[in-house]
């Protein structure tokens, strides 16, 4: 599950990155408006955490932005206490939900998972896959029955390569959703999980595209 938190205050920032790892949230960072309309525009977030005062170019403009170009990315909208024509204009633009700063990390957490479902459940509730069940929220692997208990870097590259079958995956594509962009990296680091999910469910599960990517075939 990537998440892109755009926010410039730095401590504020630092927090909320870290209270979402544990969760299981892998969290990009960026602290301007125009390098998030970038990332965003450029790779695949599940949702993004929005500041709307924000140098080079504000939130609110990065949300139109996007809205405009058809990005259906959910938007968490962070306001400031008193601008309620803020939190308007936000949600007018396109923003899913918004917290009123100061929040509670607690809250956040809620707001976030509440969004995830609402999002997941329009695009693919839970996903099926030869005998396979994945809950992307609660992060439940079903396999024959029985409940399957994964890491979550072998959960994240499960789920990736489910939710299109049929389709290769680059490494490039597979390496940003599992790891975001600053957490070092092995260079064997993916072979090593797709070993792991092979041995778990099934030898054939996940073909490998040498020199490209990986894929699981359409059923
Ligand atoms: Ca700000």
């Amino acid at each position: 599950m990537r998440i892109l938190l755009v926010e410039d205050d730095t401590a504020l920032g630092e927090g909320i990155r870290t209270a979402l790892k544990p969760e299981g949230y892998t969290v990009d960072w960026v602290q301007d408006g125009s390098s998030a309309l970038h990332a965003l525009t450029h790779e695949s977030f599940e949702l993004a955490i929005l500041d709307l005062g924000l140098p080079r170019m504000d939130g609110l403009q990065v949300l139109k932005h996007l809205r405009a170009a058809a990005n259906p990315v959910p938007v968490l909208v962070l306001t400031a206490r008193d601008s309620t024509s803020d939190r308007i204009a936000g949600l007018d633009a396109g923003a899913d939900d918004y917290l009123i700063k100061p929040f509670d990390v607690d809250e956040l957490k809620a707001r976030l998972r509440a969004l995830l479902r609402r999002s997941f459940n329009r695009a693919q509730p839970a996903l099926e896959y030869r005998g396979i069940s994945i809950d992307p929220i609660s992060q439940a692997v079903n396999f024959q029955g029985q409940v399957v208990n994964l890491p979550r870097k072998e959960f994240l590259l499960l789920h990736e390569l489910l939710a299109q079958p049929g389709r290769v995956l680059t490494r490039d594509k597979l390496q940003q959703a599992l790891y975001g962009w600053d957490e070092e990296l092995e260079s064997n680091a993916l072979e090593v999980h797709v070993h792991h999910l092979r041995k778990k469910f099934f030898a054939d599960l996940i073909r490998t595209v040498r020199g490209v990517g990986y894929l699981v075939d359409k059923v």
